[in-house]
């Protein structure tokens, strides 16, 4: 089994090589923007979900890789459900000599035991797209048993105690939380967080729910107004995906693409670099990937992504 993907091109760390220690899908939220398809393990629970050895095993294999920029836990959902997260991050920053970054939804924060669990890491990337409970419904779908404001004290704890990085990621949506008082109430959430740094993203790979749309260009700057010093990552990011441990393009495109959209061109340049031009439309002619156009962008995903 692979836990790891990548390196891939990150517009916030480089080439960052991704880990996910949990079952595909596995998420104690449901986004509308996701771009992993429908959250079908909807959970808050944390389980070892796999023998933390054999993930460390899967890691430790790129040791001496020299692109990567970043180790990241990104996980297909929530990797901080997996309750070995600490260990594993203990395990990189004494095997490896490269910063780890941790990107979370944020909404188990509220555990002390998640915050230790996240305490060495170099970088916190949580998310952050709703200053109220029911924007937070509207946009997160979230685990019937979670609550907005311990979400946010857990923020704000994890501020307190936590010496790293903190990047907080918000997510613009048109007409959702990109209005004058969607923005004055995230901004003053965000002050009382007070993290490190603040990204505005916008969807710009092809959300789960097709009514999602990114915000324009001039909410986006009232955003940079309201919530000052804030930085736009809404570009498409550049760089090549490491494909050295896939044995053929077919199993590159399809387990990169399951955890970070494609876009057309990239896949066509996995398939080129293996010498297997004219894969992507076998895959496509052979119902294993799906073409989609997402704001005059051509993207390639896995079937299963396919709301039937
Ligand atoms: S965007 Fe992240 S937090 Fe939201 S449902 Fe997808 S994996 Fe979970």
């Amino acid at each position: 089994m692979k836990f790891t993907f990548g390196p891939v091109p990150s517009r916030r760390l480089g080439q960052s090589l991704g880990i996910s220690p949990i079952p595909a899908k596995t998420c104690s939220l449901s986004c509308v923007y996701c771009q992993l398809g429908t959250t079908d393990k909807l959970s808050i629970e944390r389980k070892s979900f796999y023998p933390k050895e054999v993930i460390w095993d899967d890691i430790k294999q790129f040791k001496n890789h020299s692109e990567i920029d970043f180790i990241t836990f990104v996980g297909d959902g929530e990797p901080t459900l997996n309750k070995d997260i600490g260990w594993l991050i203990n395990k990189c920053r004494d095997h490896f000599d490269k910063p780890v970054a941790v990107i979370t939804n944020g909404t188990m924060l509220f555990l002390n035991e998640v915050r230790n669990d996240l305490m060495n890491a170099d970088v916190i990337l949580p998310s952050l797209d709703a200053g109220n409970e029911d924007t937070f419904k509207r946009i997160n779908r979230p685990h019937g048993r979670l609550d907005f404001n311990s979400m946010i004290d857990g923020l704000i704890s994890l501020r307190k105690e936590y010496t790293g990085q903190i990047w907080l990621e918000l997510m613009l949506i048109k007409d959702v939380n990109d209005t004058d008082e969607a923005l004055f109430e995230l901004r003053n959430i965000i002050n009382r967080i007070s993290p490190d740094r603040v990204y505005l993203l916008t969807p710009t790979r092809p959300p789960v729910e097709s009514w999602v749309k990114p915000s324009e260009r001039d909410r986006i700057e009232r955003a940079h107004e309201i919530i000052e010093n804030a930085i736009s990552i809404y570009v498409k990011e550049k760089g090549e995906f490491d494909h050295s441990l896939y044995k053929n393009a077919h199993d590159a495109i399809l387990e990169i693409g399951s955890r970070h959209p494609l876009r057309l061109e990239q896949a066509e340049m996995i398939g080129s670099q293996f010498g297997e031009t004219g894969i992507v439309e076998k895959m496509i002619d052979g119902n294993e990937i799906y073409m989609i156009n997402h704001e005059d962008t051509e993207y390639v995903l896995p079937l299963q992504f396919k709301k039937l």
